[in-house]
Formats: C-alpha cells, sequence, structure tokens
C-alpha cells in the first residue's frame, strides 16, 4: 500500500478518537482493523459508556473484527491505532496474532494527559513478589489437571 493508504486510515483512527471526546464516549483513542486494504472493523474507547475496563479502542477493535471474520485468529490483518498500545492491548495485538501496528500519538503523549501506562509497563518488570499488586499463588497442583487434560486432548484448536 502506498503511504496515503495508511495515512488514510490512521486518519480514521484519529477522527474516531476525536468524536468519542465530543460525544463524552470515552478516551481520546480510536483504532481501525485492515485486511487486504478494506478497513475490517473500526472502534473508538469503549470503557466509560460501556463500564468496561477492557474497552480500550484496540480491544473493541480486536473483538469486532473477530467477530466480523468469524475467527479468534486475524492473522493478515494490521491495525491503525490513534496511540501506541497500551500493555494490555499489546497483549491483545499479540494473541489476535495482527501482522503490523500502526500507531500516531505516543504512550509519553498518552501520559502528558493522564494515560499513564508506565505505571503497568513498571509493574511488568517487577519480579512478582514486589509489585504493588499483591500476587498469591494458590492450588497449583489442583489446577494443573485441566493444563494436563489440555496437553492430552487431542481434538482442540491451538491458539
Ligand atoms: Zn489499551
Amino acid at each position: 500500500m502506498e503511504n496515503t493508504a495508511h495515512e488514510k486510515f490512521m486518519r480514521i483512527a484519529i477522527e474516531l478518537s476525536e468524536y468519542n471526546v465530543k460525544q463524552g464516549m470515552g478516551g481520546p483513542f480510536g483504532a481501525v482493523i485492515v485486511k487486504d486494504g478494506m478497513i475490517l472493523a473500526r472502534s473508538a474507547n469503549r470503557v466509560v459508556s460501556t463500564n468496561d475496563p477492557t474497552a480500550h479502542a484496540e480491544v473493541s477493535v480486536i473483538r469486532l473484527a473477530c467477530q466480523e471474520l468469524g475467527t479468534h485468529d486475524l492473522s493478515g490483518c494490521e491495525i491503525y491505532t490513534s496511540c501506541e498500545p497500551c500493555p494490555m492491548c499489546l497483549g491483545a495485538i499479540y494473541w489476535a496474532h495482527i501482522d503490523k501496528v500502526y500507531y500516531a500519538n505516543t504512550k509519553a503523549d498518552a501520559a502528558e494527559i493522564g494515560f499513564d501506562d508506565h505505571a503497568i509497563y513498571g509493574e511488568l518488570e517487577t519480579p512478582m513478589t514486589k509489585r504493588k499488586l499483591p500476587f498469591i499463588q494458590l492450588l497449583r497442583d489442583e489446577a494443573l489437571s485441566a493444563f494436563k487434560l489440555w496437553d492430552t486432548t487431542e481434538n482442540k484448536t491451538d491458539y
């Protein structure tokens, strides 16, 4: 694709981010998923309007694109997001097997207006026992039975 096509998709993500603020629907974030040069899905951030802390623009647009294609695997797709993804969305992008990420604003830009992913990135780099969020392990032996079952099951959908 020519650069202008990439910019066209990014401008749609940016328009979604602006419109979201004007409508009072949530944060200034928008994202578009494209496959073979066609828009599959578009979404703004829906955290406030749906009372869902995971409804960031990227997670929301991944859900829509997967519904559209009837699959959990977005290989062959690219995402255009108005801001560099947070750790949750980055994880979702990897799990969805999206091929490429185009972004506009940086996480530093987001931090300047009060959306600070830095704290979460910091936690990820901190050993579990030293994180602000306590992690307590329970019942591993019992939980492992489901893992063993998965491991020995022949007919399963890998992802
Ligand atoms: Zn996010």
